[in-house]
């Protein structure tokens, strides 16, 4: 079986000063009209008006370009202008989908920021001088660390700190063989545990970064105490902002080895559909439905647990398609209060966050090994070509 399969290659430019100016002046022409694009779209939503969508914003981008306080938008290839504008649009796309409940409304662009531009078309590869050709820039050499391997669609040029790099997506068929593995797993995602497999495999909370959080609390109190905008005031302000990075790597890290596990172990996994979920949501109220779990969730920083959950999908997702494995989203009604010994539902079954007790039959385990378990037999039910039912006694 042949698929197409993309991938994205990453290296460094070795801009010149000059260079580096000019990518600098594309990056802050693209944030200026993306700021400007999505200020007319907020204003509209306040008057509730219609959004606009790309065609609009483009003819609005046209007539900055004609004027005098935005002319320096000239400079910048068309198509660079053209790709932020769609870009702003899918964003706005995605916030008002149902299907993605964590997605939101877009916000400004800040200078500094994830600087970035794409250029859909109209550059050049040469990876035996290890260049790249960008419109209206011209040919600038990168560190060559890998073979570009597949057809490239599009380059995207970013900054971090005081480098500048290249990400070119690339397109290709292959085949596919078949997973290395044959089994199947459910995975219960959870506060106390990151996961909790069907198999009893447990992944720590990834909320473990306690060492790092401490060393953040108490750089954020030093600062409460420094003068603002004072020379200490922005070396202490300057930690925290490597701090709330270094806490995100290290997520992102840990994020990446646990879904490079499962997915080397598994060809099926099985996964609560968070999209349809909505922990945010389900935490807030209703009460009634979540049981015991509500109060557990409601007091934790919730968006950054279901950006969390929701990257950790993404990357299953994406491994798995790699691997030719897949990844099955069930409802994730009723997971935890099910018994997976007599299929009683009640909410008294989870009396505490750890322990399952089936009021009807006596059954007792480990509650996040329980949801896991519930969650693999829905799987085993989608895959049996049933919708599988949130059934209550
Ligand atoms: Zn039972």
């Amino acid at each position: 079986m042949n698929k197409t399969l993309r991938k994205a290659f990453k290296f460094q430019l070795k801009a010149t000063p000059a260079v580096s100016r000019q990518l600098a002046n594309f990056a802050g022409g693209s944030r200026f009209v993306w700021n400007k694009a999505l200020a007319l779209n907020l204003a509209r939503l306040e008057q509730k008006a219609p959004l606009l969508w790309y065609q609009e914003l483009n003819f609005w981008a046209t007539l900055w370009k004609q004027s005098d306080e935005s002319g320096f938008l000239r400079e910048l290839p068309s198509q660079v202008i053209q790709q932020k504008l769609k870009d702003l649009e899918k964003a706005f796309k995605d916030a008002i989908d149902k299907n993605q409940p964590l997605k939101r409304i877009p916000v400004f662009k800040k200078k500094g920021q994830r600087d970035s531009f794409r250029y859909p078309q109209g550059f050049k590869i040469d990876q035996e001088k290890s260049q790249v050709f960008l419109p209206k820039i011209g040919w600038v050499s990168y560190r060559n660390s890998r073979k570009i391997v597949g057809e490239a669609k599009n380059i995207t040029v970013s900054r971090k700190g005081k480098y500048w790099y290249i990400s070119i997506q690339t397109e290709y068929e292959a085949e596919l063989l078949p997973h290395q593995s044959t089994t199947i797993v459910g995975v219960d995602m959870g506060i106390k545990q990151f996961a909790t497999l069907s198999n009893g495999t447990v992944y720590a909370s990834l909320n473990s970064f306690k060492a790092k959080a401490n060393k953040l609390a108490k750089l954020q109190r030093q600062l409460k105490h420094k003068k603002k905008f004072s020379n200490n005031w922005k070396k202490v302000k300057a930690k925290i902002s490597q701090c709330h990075e270094d806490i995100g790597n290290a997520r992102k890290d840990y994020l990446h080895k646990v879904s490079t596990e499962i997915s080397e172990s598994q060809a099926i996994i099985v996964i609560e559909d968070l999209r349809v979920k909505n922990m945010s949501k389900s935490a807030k109220g209703n009460s009634e439905k979540h049981g015991n779990k509500v109060a557990q969730k409601s007091g934790l920083n919730k968006s950054i647990l279901d950006q969390g959950w929701s990257m950790f999908a993404t990357l299953l997702e994406y491994k798995q398609n790699w691997s030719n494995g897949s990844v099955l989203r069930v409802p994730a009604h009723y997971t935890s209060q099910t018994c997976p010994s007599c299929r009683h539902v009640a909410k008294e079954n989870r009396l505490t966050q750890a322990e399952f007790v089936c009021v009807e039959c006596g059954f007792s385990e480990n509650a996040d090994l329980v949801g896991a378990i519930n969650v693999l037999a829905k799987g085993h039910v989608l895959l049996a070509g049933k919708q599988p039912s949130d059934r209550r006694s």
